[in-house]
């Protein structure tokens, strides 16, 4: 039996509120965290601006502040910095947290202020494992999509000048979580689908991954069963029923790859992203489309999933890039090495080719 001296010690959310109109609860949270003259900013999916009735369930006390973001791309590590400066600039003391509402975008912003605010230098600066010097500020986390587990996850992904990865640190790791399922409410079908999927990609990549392990086990079967109930399987379950199952899957997916790696999906998905912008959830199911070869069996029930659902993939996205922007989605994606070698083992670099992996996103 071989035995790993350096098992990561990695860091869980240590508080989170569950149930329908638990979002309620979110003020008398707050209070005790409160800080004299420091005050919280929320970070709001600007799509609640339109609709109202979520912000006005928000109660800004003393200089509490509301900052509506837009999820229409991917966060930005000058965005970060923007919001950093200008939070520094209005108020003479750090915040007493930061809460985000909305999707992965938004929550992935709050994470990255909240770290930025006690960390100096541009957002930038820390993509990457464990560059984070100092304890982030406190900061919550409250999902209305769910899928991408970002609500347990220790990084925040972004968009840096240079490449777009993570700030992974033991302290990303929001403080305190609310799932209230009635959030869910109102996601368009296409994105709960895209957003969902992103959770049954990371089961399967996890599951048939070489780093897979009892911990990770657990915790992905249990997500890829609740998405078969949400997604697939004919069953008595109510829309409402379904909200819930699926808050659970995202946060027991993101659990699972917290201890693993995610694939093949994810490698190719972020080399789309950089180079088209492609979103996340829909980068990924452009891509699992397409990888019968490493992933059979989750790959022909996302199919049915998509048949059943009636939702469109695009495809043919890769047909008319420049060979320079080739080259750049390929150097992107074969950059994550680790995703590779949980894929296809430590002898990834035989079997992943650039070749390869051009024929691939030609497909696509
Ligand atoms: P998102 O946050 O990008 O939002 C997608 C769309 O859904 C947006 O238009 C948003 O306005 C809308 N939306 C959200 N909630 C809604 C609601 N209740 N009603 C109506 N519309 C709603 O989507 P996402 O897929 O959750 O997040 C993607 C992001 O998450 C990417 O930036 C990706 O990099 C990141 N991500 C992070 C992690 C992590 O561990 N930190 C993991 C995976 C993905
Ligand atoms: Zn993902």
């Amino acid at each position: 039996m071989s035995v790993n001296n350096e098992y990561r010690n990695f860091p869980m959310v240590p508080r989170v509120v569950f149930g329908k109109g638990s979002f309620n609860q979110l003020s008398s949270i707050l209070d005790k965290k409160r800080e004299e003259g420091a005050p919280f900013i929320y970070l709001v999916d600007d799509v609640f601006d339109k609709t109202g009735s979520l912000v006005e369930r928000i109660s800004l006390k003393y200089n509490d502040k509301l900052i509506f973001a837009s999820a229409a791309e991917e966060p930005k590590t000058s965005q970060v910095d923007a919001i950093v400066a200008d939070i520094k600039n209005e108020f003479d003391k750090l915040p007493s947290g930061i809460i985000g509402i909305g999707g992965g975008s938004v929550m992935d912003l709050a994470k990255a202020v909240s770290l930025m605010l006690t960390n100096e230098g541009s957002a930038a600066d820390y993509q990457g494992w464990d560059l984070i010097k100092n304890k982030s500020i406190y900061h919550v986390g409250i999902p209305t999509i769910s899928g991408t587990g970002a609500e347990v996850s220790r990084t925040c992904v972004l968009s840096g000048p240079v490449r777009k990865l993570g700030i992974n640190s033991d302290y990303t790791t929001f403080d305190q979580v609310v799932l209230d399922p009635l959030l869910l409410e109102g996601v368009p079908k296409n994105q709960w689908f895209y957003t969902g999927m992103d959770c049954f990609i990371h089961c399967v990549e996890s599951l048939e991954g070489t780093f897979l392990n009892d911990f990770s086990q657990s915790y992905g079967e249990k997500a890829y069963d609740l998405c078969l109930e949400v997604y697939l399987e004919d069953n008595n379950l109510t829309e409402a029923q379904k909200q819930g199952k699926l808050m659970m899957a995202s946060w027991h997916g993101g659990m699972s790859i917290a201890y693993s790696q995610v694939g093949v999906a994810h490698a190719m998905s972020y080399g789309l992203g950089f180079v088209l912008g492609t979103k996340h959830g829909i980068g990924n199911c452009i891509v699992f489309n397409y990888l019968e070869d490493y992933y059979p069996e989750g790959v022909a029930i996302f199919k049915q999933m998509v048949e059943k659902h009636q939702v469109e993939i695009p495809t043919g996205i890769c047909a008319n890039l420049s060979d320079e922007q080739m080259e750049t989605m390929i150097n992107v994606a074969l950059s994550l090495e680790p995703l590779w070698e949980n894929a296809l083992g430590k002898d990834w670099k035989s079997k992943m080719t650039r070749e390869k992996l051009r024929e691939m996103y030609l497909k696509m």
